[in-house]
């Protein structure tokens, strides 16, 4: 049977030749040494990695490209989770600098160049809810400056009125300059983080560890509407009152029952009748934001003055309560208690570390809550 036998063979050289990307593992750690006709595509392949992560880990970055022309004998390693989700990459082309790549939330990040070292040494204040933020924080030795800083960073998750409970907890790090550099808040199951970071043009902001700004964007228009049936004006006639009134809002038709939705992050303020609102809710976002959704015929399930709202969740249903000739969405955005149009106003927009700025925020982040 030679024949036969050389079939199993070859079935077996096949076999062997197919799957034979040149790869140890250690740790979900795996080392490539690139053979002829391997490529970076080859080794997702293996790894059971996505064709679209790659797509994206090679767009994320024009230094990315080099990852498509992979030379025999050049090292690669690659690093996933224990879940299997990618972690980083490491690759070091002929002749040229390492190229490191690590993929943080959804960003690939180049984290290449050394880090910056800030040393000045970080110092914790905590303060634990007694009655208010304000007297317990400047009992726990916060300047005003500080208080401010702090309320303003977490207004668009928490609630310094209502949400505070005895017994929670603000942990404050400061590296000496004037801006804590993390603030942290642990309450009943609640954790919010705040970091600072200062970008290339000196400005500083807060973000989350991922390096997204706390403030939440807003959403276009709050449900699916037929049309705009009264834009923002000064002078409408209302044609139930048969005169001419501002109209500072937008009204949106659409059908009885449609869904509306909160138009960002925030904290429900009043669910309930309001006049010729009718049946209505206003949501505060952050300190200086609020959104008023109105003539409603009803409201969501679980809807309750006081809780958060995610941006996008249903919150209430197009009704036509209070003084309303029919069914739709009165709806309006308020900025310090000033009603702005909707249509046209510029709502800010959520922020980010820049790409080139990550790695160094996560680092001064991972810093700050080794220093808790
Ligand atoms: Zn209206």
């Amino acid at each position: 049977m030679p024949k036969f036998l050389s079939i199993v063979l070859l079935v077996l050289l096949l076999g062997v030749n197919i799957g034979s990307v040149n790869a140890h593992s250690q740790n979900n750690e795996y080392h490539f040494t690139v053979k002829a006709g391997d490529s970076l595509s080859k080794y997702f392949t293996k790894l059971g990695l996505s064709k679209r992560l790659l797509a994206n880990l090679l767009s994320a970055n024009p230094k990315n490209q080099q990852l498509n022309q992979l030379k025999v004998g050049e090292k690669l390693t690659i690093q996933l989770h224990t879940s299997r989700r990618f972690k980083s990459l490491n690759y070091q082309p002929y002749g040229k600098p390492k190229l490191n790549i690590a993929l943080v939330g959804t960003r690939f990040i180049d984290t290449s160049k050394p880090i910056k070292k800030n040393t000045s040494p970080l110092s914790t204040t905590i303060v634990t809810i007694t009655s208010a933020f304000g007297s317990d924080g400047q009992q726990a030795g916060l300047s005003l400056n500080t208080i401010n800083t702090v309320v303003e960073a977490l207004s668009w998750q928490l609630d310094f009125g209502t949400d505070l409970h005895k017994g929670d907890r603000f942990y404050i790090v400061s590296d000496g300059s004037k801006q804590p550099v993390g603030i942290i808040y642990k309450g009943g199951n609640k954790r919010i983080e705040a970091f600072l970071h200062r970008n290339k043009k000196g400005q500083t902001h807060y973000y989350n560890r991922y390096g997204y700004g706390l403030n939440a964007s807003f959403l276009k228009a709050p449900l699916k509407y037929k049309r705009i049936s009264s834009k923002f004006q000064l002078k409408r006639y209302h044609p139930i009152l048969k005169t001419y009134r501002p109209h500072r809002a937008v009204d949106y038709a659409a059908a009885h029952g449609t869904p509306v939705w909160a138009a960002a992050d925030g904290i429900v303020k009043l669910k309930g009748w309001k006049g010729a609102l009718g049946k209505a809710v206003i949501i505060q976002h952050g300190a200086d934001y609020t959104t008023v959704y109105a003539h409603l015929s009803n409201y969501a399930r679980n809807l309750k003055k006081g809780k958060t709202v995610k941006k996008g969740q249903v919150i209430g249903y197009v009704g036509s309560t209070g003084r309303s000739t029919g069914a739709h969405l009165h709806y309006e955005i308020r900025h310090k208690g000033e009603r702005k149009n909707p249509l046209t106003y510029k709502l800010p927009k959520q922020k980010k570390v820049s790409r080139e700025e990550l790695w160094q925020f996560r680092s001064q982040v991972n810093r700050v809550l080794s220093s808790l």
